[in-house]
């Protein structure tokens, strides 16, 4: 392997460590911490790994969290009065819902709810709307985090030619948008791409890579640019592996910087939920 790799936990810990000191010091100033409510509708593992993770890192950060739970069987215009008292609610600074929702909820217009002041996750349409303006200071965490990775390796993304493969509306598309704003020559691909059969005709201009799919080894190692900074944003399930959506040994030999998966993007997505919270917090206290 040639590339260097490129590993989520050591971005996260100096994210982390500027955000506790951010809070000591809104604390000093204020005598108010953030606070930042998870709303969660349905239990399952994977829910109950990401909401144990987010009450770690919020409390060594000195983030107050809370987890609401409530049954899966709310209806939908309950749920909607829940969100409308948390925005309400002065002690809640910050709003996340959890998913999955049960199938009778939609998620969406519950999203749309929160109010873009206390929108943890970035995806009211009003602070995705900033991104296009390039004036934003929360965001997508996953599209956050890719652009958190990208910003370490100090390489300049001045006219680079870059690619994303995947235009879901929590990485995809607003990463192409911030990718745009640092001036890279920003490139789409999506599944109409990769239909007419031209993903690896594409994948081979890039300088800057983002593959968020979900398809173990969509991206074949053979297609990476020499020196390319290589972003696997995939989790995939193989046998008792979790892969990313790239053929890392391929790749590894021809990129200049590659994540690892697991360790890449992961670490990093709750440190950016909690950056966007004390942002929130901060233009609260405006
Ligand atoms: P998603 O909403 O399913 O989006 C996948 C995207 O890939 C879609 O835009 C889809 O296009 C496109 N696509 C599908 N087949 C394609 C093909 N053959 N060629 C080109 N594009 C194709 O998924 P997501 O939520 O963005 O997540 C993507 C992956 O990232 C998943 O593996 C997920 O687990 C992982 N992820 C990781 C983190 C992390 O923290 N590390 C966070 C979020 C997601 P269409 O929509 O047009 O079909």
């Amino acid at each position: 392997m040639s590339a260097k790799l490129l590993e989520g936990k050591a971005v996260a810990e100096n994210l982390k460590a500027k955000i506790k000191a951010e809070v000591e010091a809104l604390k000093a100033k204020h005598g108010k911490t953030p606070k930042l409510l998870a709303l969660q509708m349905c239990e399952n593992a994977s829910s109950a790994v990401y909401v144990k993770a987010q009450k770690k890192v919020a409390e060594a950060l000195g983030i107050e969290y809370e987890l609401r739970t409530v049954p899966d069987s709310i209806a939908q215009g309950e749920a909607e009065g829940l969100i409308k008292s948390l925005n309400n609610d002065a002690n809640v600074t910050a709003v996340i819902l959890q998913l999955p929702v049960p199938k009778a909820i939609d998620a969406k217009r519950l999203v749309n709810l929160i109010v873009p002041e206390k929108d943890a996750e970035g995806m009211h349409p009003q602070n995705l709307g900033k991104i296009l303006l390039g004036q934003y200071r929360i965001g997508p965490c996953t599209a956050m985090a890719v652009m958190e990775l990208l910003e370490s390796t100090k390489v300049n993304l001045y006219g680079k030619e870059a690619v994303i493969v995947g235009h879901s509306e929590i990485v995809g598309k607003p990463l192409s948008l911030m990718l745009l704003n640092k001036f890279a020559t920003t490139t789409v691909c999506h599944i109409a791409t990769g239909e007419r059969g031209i993903l690896p005709e594409h994948v081979k201009q890039a300088e800057v890579l983002i593959v968020a799919v979900g398809k173990a080894g969509i991206v074949k190692g053979d297609w990476i640019k020499p020196g390319a900074i290589v972003v696997d944003v995939g989790i995939n399930r193989v046998g008792d592996k979790i892969v990313g959506d790239v053929e890392f040994e391929g790749a590894s030999q021809k990129a200049s910087y590659i994540t690892p998966v697991p360790g890449g993007v992961g670490p990093i997505t709750t440190t950016i939920l909690m950056r966007n919270t004390v942002e929130l917090f901060k233009g609260q206290l405006k």
